[in-house]
């Protein structure tokens, strides 16, 4: 006992590590679509006929690989929702905004998002439909779908 140097058991640092993701098939046909032509596409499971929106390689319920394209929504009914009232400088929209779970026309799952326009209207079953970002400000990426409007 004793003797032995004392030294810090902690080192605070930071690694800054730049890092590429695949977007794999499912959700780089989603974003392409969302990119080029404006349009949210799901993917239909072959087994239980349910489209998975957003889209997923292997239906979660049945095991069996999607297949089929279905362009979902622009509009659709909220199926859950929280709204933001107090700034959030982590999130790229701006209070009063509601995160929402929405079901889209056509699509058998739920897609979430946030609601930018009429967030305070929001209710469950609300209609609301998509807002997408300007031909030739698009990416390629998740806010090239900038939110939903209530209707
Ligand atoms: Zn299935």
């Amino acid at each position: 006992m004793g003797g032995e140097p004392v030294g810090p058991a902690v080192l605070e640092g930071e690694i800054h590590l730049a890092y590429r993701w695949t977007t794999g098939p499912a959700t780089g046909a989603f974003l392409t679509a969302l990119r080029d032509r404006g349009v949210i596409l799901g993917l239909r499971c072959p087994s239980c006929r349910r489209v998975l929106c957003p889209p997923l390689e292997v239906c979660p319920r049945c095991g069996t690989e999607t297949a089929g394209e279905v362009e979902c929504g622009p509009g659709g009914r909220v199926t859950a929702w929280t709204l933001v009232e107090a700034p959030t400088p982590w999130t790229p929209w701006e209070a009063p905004y509601a995160l929402i779970s929405v079901r889209l026309d056509g699509a058998s799952t739920d897609l979430v998002h946030a609601v930018t326009e009429g967030a305070r209207r929001v209710r469950t079953g609300a209609r609301v439909k998509a807002v997408f970002r300007t031909v030739g400000r698009r990416v390629g990426d998740i806010l090239d779908l900038e939110g939903f409007a209530v209707e």
